[in-house]
């Protein structure tokens, strides 16, 4: 299987292998599979009995040609089996009125992001032996919270790379914050920004477009990739528990072998919800696929009329994972709606005017398969309550925002049958404002609020995010947006 640019440069192809070590294509787009492996309901049934890496070993296998499949089973075993994930990488369980919840957040940093990162450092280091390639590999990153963790838990000690995670200071939560501060690992640097998440981004972006830089870096043996979840390496990954949710429900009893599952997930960068089409296009039972946005609802009119504008106001949310006003892998379904050649017209387009407009038969043949609703913050703050008290289910902000949005799915008379909702993030990742929202309560640091939501629910904290609770920060530099490319050469030629 090879993978072709989603704006149509080397049509030839590259391998799996290496559109993981580079990430993005020569020509600023994204890769993507030249086909789409087919499965049918066999193939579903024969996953059933499987474990999670058996699953996920199988999956990955369609996609990833030039690696064997020992090799995948040996990187899944390893990421999701030795009791990583507690009690298990992607459970589900019922919600009641026809909902269902997928909860991906039971790794090592409590959020999904997890599912990806923790198999993809393997992957990308296979890729970097498949390719011949004998620098160190220095993963950047910038973050708003989820993926800086899960990149450095994932990359941590893992030889022939090192890490380096830029986090705006005032952009994640404390206990996001404090996740990163504490990192362990001999490879690993993460240093604050002053400044917002766009600050970060823009210098990490920078930096990879220097190529002087890059030169420096190369002289010293090293050279920059990134764990953005525009890396192939991070999409194939989220394809397998979609599939294995299918497989769940089944082997439960909650639905017939072939019937229509329709799938509801908190979006921003449209990673996780591209994957569930994915596993449609493959042929797995998937029906709808239901867009969940905050009040940064630019993805929630795009489903709506087909028109992609970025000119507005970027807001702070509750669920700050999803404040993304350009959301990346959008171009990934652009290009399997309108191909290689319209896609990079598009993205001109996007990038010189902040916005561009479907023809309508293109916007048809995405209303055929997406639907997108947005949840308001008083909205979220009372979906989180609600749940709790009727259900008795503690979730986060962002697994709210969705939840929201698949009862008024339901509600407006859409649902085909059952509806999956993606939980992303355990409840302690956000625990400020999930006790705000049950009790009108804003303790005066939110690293108290953990403690007070255990004392009020009785819901168990996640081991890992527990364990951070009473470790002591260790990175604790923070520097000028300037700053960044000296920061990244001294911890690079270290
Ligand atoms: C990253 C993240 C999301 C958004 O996922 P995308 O793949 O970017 O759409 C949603 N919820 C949480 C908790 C996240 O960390």
């Amino acid at each position: 299987m090879k993978f072709i640019s989603t704006r149509g440069a080397s049509p030839e192809g590259v391998s799996s292998a290496y559109a993981i070590k580079t990430g993005l294509a020569s020509d600023g787009g994204l890769f993507m599979p030249e086909s789409i492996p087919e499965i049918d309901l066999d193939f579903i049934k024969e996953l059933v009995p499987l474990s999670y890496p058996e699953r996920a070993a199988r999956v990955l296998s369609l996609f990833l040609t030039d690696y064997s499949y020992e090799e995948l089973l040996e990187d899944a075993e390893a990421a999701y089996g030795n009791g990583k994930f507690n009690p298990s990488p992607a459970p589900v369980s019922s919600l009641g009125g026809g909902k269902y919840m997928l909860e991906l957040w039971h790794g090592p940093t409590s959020a999904f992001k997890d599912m990806a990162l923790q198999i993809m450092p393997r992957l990308f280091v296979r890729a970097l032996r498949k390719c011949d390639e004998e620098r160190t590999a220095l993963i950047l990153v910038a973050t708003s919270g989820d993926t800086g963790k899960a990149a450095l838990e994932g990359y941590r000690d893992v030889p022939g790379t090192k890490i380096k995670v830029f986090y705006p200071i005032d952009g994640v939560s404390r206990v996001q914050k404090l996740q990163m501060q504490t990192q362990e690992g001999e490879n690993v640097s993460v240093v604050g920004i002053r400044g917002n998440f766009d600050d970060a981004q823009t210098g990490v972006k920078k930096i990879f477009s220097d190529g002087e830089f890059a030169e420096k870096l190369n002289e010293g043996g090293v050279f920059l990739s990134s764990a953005n979840s525009i890396n192939w390496g991070r999409l194939v990954p989220q394809i397998v528990y979609y599939i294995s949710a299918y497989c769940d429900m089944y082997a439960q009893g909650s639905l017939a072998l072939g019937e229509p599952l329709d799938v509801c997930v908190p979006t921003g960068n449209f990673g996780n919800i591209f994957a569930a089409y994915i596993a449609k296009l493959m042929g797995a039972p998937v029906g709808k696929l239901i867009c969940a946005s905050n009040e940064n609802n630019v993805l929630t009119e795009f489903l709506a009329c087909g028109r992609y504008n970025k000119n507005r106001a970027f807001r702070t949310t509750m669920s700050p994972s999803m404040d993304i006003l350009i959301s990346s892998n959008l171009e990934r379904l652009l290009y399997t709606v309108v191909g290689a050649e319209k896609t990079a017209e598009y993205m001109k387009r996007l990038s010189a005017d902040g916005e561009y407009t479907l023809t309508s038969s293109e916007f048809l043949k995405i209303a055929e398969n997406f639907v997108g609703y947005y949840t308001s913050e008083d909205e979220c703050r009372a979906t989180v309550k609600r749940i709790y008290e009727k259900e008795g289910c503690l979730i986060d902000t962002h697994t709210a925002v969705a939840v929201s949005a698949a009862e008024r799915y339901i509600n407006d008379g859409k649902a085909a049958a059952r509806v999956l909702v993606v939980s992303t993030a355990s409840p302690y990742k956000f625990a400020g404002d999930v006790l705000l929202s049950l009790t009108g309560e804003k303790p005066s640091d939110d690293l108290l609020a953990p403690a007070r939501l255990l004392e009020h629910t009785g819901v168990e904290i996640p081991a890992p995010l527990s364990a951070t609770l009473s470790k002591a920060p260790v990175h604790l530099d923070v520097i000028d947006r300037e700053a960044m490319p000296s920061s990244v050469l001294e911890f690079a030629l270290d």
